[in-house]
């Protein structure tokens, strides 16, 4: 491997986005992972394996390519660094992927819930919904053949009684998941607690998808 392919730039977002992370509450210690994509070089950069947050730097990051080989870095990787290339490989769009441990989209993955589409942002980025995978042991070959199967083509996917995966073109694009994600299953929770969630109709979340898509933002 030419070391000249590895940038100290992506082990930086790495790094960034794990110290995010845990300031918005959304992991605790050193659970969770995070792994972003070069599309130039297809090279994947990784979150070590049981390092706090707070101690990682852009040493520690581990870089892995589409054939789960370590090309760099001197620790091991994340233990899910199965499901992170999994979806790697099924998805061209995505290039970054954040695996939470939070609170609210927890809950729903402990009582193996739906998160339903109830809000605008959550229909427009995320998806119709977000479901739980089929369950399996943490950081298991097993567990990445049902994570990338329970995505499919939403943003994001919970894994039962563990957590929940997000996905995005970019780090800021998957930690606005991972926030949208989190924001309606906490408004979910609160509204069946004062009344009857109502759920956007399919045709409505199509719409909305179509005008995110293609006319939403500026210049479009
Ligand atoms: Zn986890």
């Amino acid at each position: 491997m030419d070391s000249h392919m590895i940038k100290d730039s992506y082990r930086q977002m790495v790094v960034d986005a794990g110290n995010t992370m845990v300031s918005l509450g959304l992991t605790v210690g050193t659970w969770g992972n995070i792994s972003v994509r070069d599309v130039e070089t297809g090279l994947i950069y990784i979150k070590p394996s049981g390092m706090p947050y707070c101690d990682i730097t852009i040493d520690d990051i581990v870089v892995m390519n589409s054939k789960y080989e370590i090309v760099s870095g001197h620790r091991k990787p994340s233990i899910e660094f199965h499901f992170h290339i999994g979806i790697m490989n099924a998805r061209k769009d995505v290039n970054a992927i954040i695996h939470t441990h939070p609170i609210f989209s927890s809950a729903f993955a402990v009582t193996r819930q739906d998160i339903p589409g109830i809000s605008e942002d959550f229909v427009q980025i995320v998806g119709d919904k977000v479901i739980n995978c089929e369950y399996s042991l943490p950081g298991t070959p097993e567990l990445a053949i049902n994570v990338v199967k329970g995505l499919g083509d939403r943003n994001a996917v919970m894994v039962p009684n563990h957590g929940t995966i997000c996905v995005g073109a970019d780090i800021p694009s998957a930690l606005k998941i991972c926030h949208v994600v989190e924001k309606s299953a906490q408004i979910y929770i609160y509204a069946k607690l004062i009344g009857d969630p109502q759920i956007i109709s399919e045709p409505d979340m199509r719409a909305m998808q179509d005008f995110a898509r293609n006319h939403y933002g500026q210049g479009k």
